[in-house]
């Protein structure tokens, strides 16, 4: 290597500005940045593309357009040999390369997680990548108008119900979004007037946003409530079929529609490396590096990293703590070749923001509790500012949606099998099948 290399493996919230700041402040080194998709992926909107608020390209910022002079690798990192400071990695049409690094920074994010449930893995579907979010508003779409051709009642009850699996803020946003969504089909479907599309939202925990601070999740509870999503708080899903799920209270639910939200484990890549772990992530110390590896960063979800504002305790995975974490370890690696100074990482937790769909959203921020409009702004404000791109766009969009009404249509691009839940990478680019 005739220039030090920095690479760079995922480009989500951490990797992505991690690459961002080592454009800026990373001297001569040459950057390389390794990610299945050309684009970086704003998460927390995607729900907003189930429900077809907002384009899907709105929330993927291109990668060649704004990471100016790094060069770009899109593939899956299968293999990482710290001996020998190289990265193995596979390529969207199957050719295998490998890749040398003296300082590596790894930010490969997180997995749906899967519990031992049976027929889970066969006819769930999981909700963190655009194929996932265009099949989920095609299956709802197809649902409706498939319940709405129908004369049987009892296969209508089933294809207008919808079991959201996980009420943390995925699968609250799902369901606030979802009912909406079908609301709004249920209207043009004059035959279904009597079986208005039923969704329910289960989740162990006693309340929904149970990682939340309370005053949100009561927001969130009455909203849904309102809407008619039934609450089932305490439940899960103890088996699942073709045609519907049992739950652990022994009720049969009939179903087409399973949209497991329980939350993410990290990148199994991490667990291949043979470095100590904590609850699967990564552990580093507070800059950010990975013991015994100084030339190994990790950041995002990926990494269990201490949490110095709640001593004894690792950050949230969170998009907040992992665009922080990835400009950190960029700052710290630029000053282990002298540039700047090496620090710490610390965030004090600045607030969440959860939109519920309509004028509806719960918000804290700096701690102060919003419901109704005033959160609504604060959400999309906050949702603005973060994204790295398609502003403008995004907030056409919002636009629109305020004043027309809302396009329904199914455009078959992703079929189910393109979007298996038991993936270790779902983010690979999926084509139709
Ligand atoms: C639907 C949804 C909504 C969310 N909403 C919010 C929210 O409102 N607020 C909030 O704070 N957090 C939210 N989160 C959580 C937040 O998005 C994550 O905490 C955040 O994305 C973590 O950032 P990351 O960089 O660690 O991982 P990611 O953003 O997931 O990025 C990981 C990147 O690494 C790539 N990658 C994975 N494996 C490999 C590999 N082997 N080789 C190369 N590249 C690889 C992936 O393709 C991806 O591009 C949400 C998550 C989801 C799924």
């Amino acid at each position: 290597m005739a220039r030090p290399r920095i690479v760079v493996v995922g480009a989500g919230f951490a990797g992505y500005h991690a690459a961002r700041t080592l454009c800026r402040s990373g001297g001569g080194a040459e950057i390389v940045v390794i990610n299945p998709t050309d684009y970086f992926l704003y998460l927390p909107l995607l729900p907003e593309v189930a429900a077809g608020l907002v384009e899907p390209r709105r929330i993927t910022v291109s990668l060649p357009q704004t990471l100016t002079g790094v060069r770009l690798i899109l593939a899956q990192v299968e293999e990482i040999d710290l001996g020998a400071r190289e990265v193995g990695w596979v390529d969207a049409e199957g050719r295998h390369g490998r890749t040398g690094y003296h300082r590596l920074i790894l930010a490969a994010g997180s997995v749906n997680k899967l519990l031992p449930i049976p027929g889970v893995a066969e006819h769930a579907h999981g909700f963190r990548s655009i194929p996932e979010a265009l099949y989920l508003r095609d299956h709802m779409t197809r649902q409706l108008e498939l319940a709405d051709a129908t004369d049987d009642g009892r296969e209508r009850a089933a294809r207008s119900t919808f079991v959201v699996v996980g009420a943390g803020y995925t699968g609250t946003e799902v369901a606030a979004q979802g009912v909406l969504y079908t609301d709004a089909l249920w209207r043009r479907h004059p035959r279904l007037r009597g079986s208005r599309p039923r969704w329910l939202l289960l989740d162990t925990a006693p309340r929904v946003l149970p990682e939340l601070a309370p005053r949100l999740s009561r927001t969130a509870d009455r909203v849904l409530r309102e809407r008619g999503v039934d609450l089932r708080m305490g439940v899960s899903v103890a088996e699942a079929t073709a045609d519907g799920v049992r739950l652990t209270d022994g009720e049969h639910v009939p179903t087409r529609s399973l949209i497991w939200c329980v939350g993410v484990r990290p990148d199994p890549l991490v667990a291949r490396l043979g470095l100590q772990l904590e609850r699967g992530r990564l552990a580093v110390d507070e800059y950010l590096a990975v013991p015994g590896h100084p030339e190994v960063y990790a950041c995002g979800d990926v990494a269990a990293v201490p949490d110095l504002t709640r001593p004894g305790q690792v950050t949230t995975m969170t998009a907040q703590h992992a665009q922080r974490q990835g400009v950190r370890a960029a700052r710290n690696v630029a000053a282990s070749y002298g540039s700047g100074k090496r620090r710490p990482y610390k965030h004090r937790d600045l607030g969440f923001v959860v939109d519920l769909g309509g004028r509806e959203a719960a918000a804290n921020p700096l701690g102060v509790p919003l419901a109704g409009l005033p959160a609504k702004a604060v959400t999309r404000g906050y949702h603005l500012l973060s994204l790295p791109g398609n502003r403008a766009r995004t907030a056409t969009d919002w636009l629109l949606e305020a004043v027309l009404p809302r396009q329904t249509t199914q455009l078959g691009l992703v079929r189910s099998p393109a979007v298996p839940l038991d993936t270790e990478s779902p983010e690979l680019p999926a084509l139709p099948h």
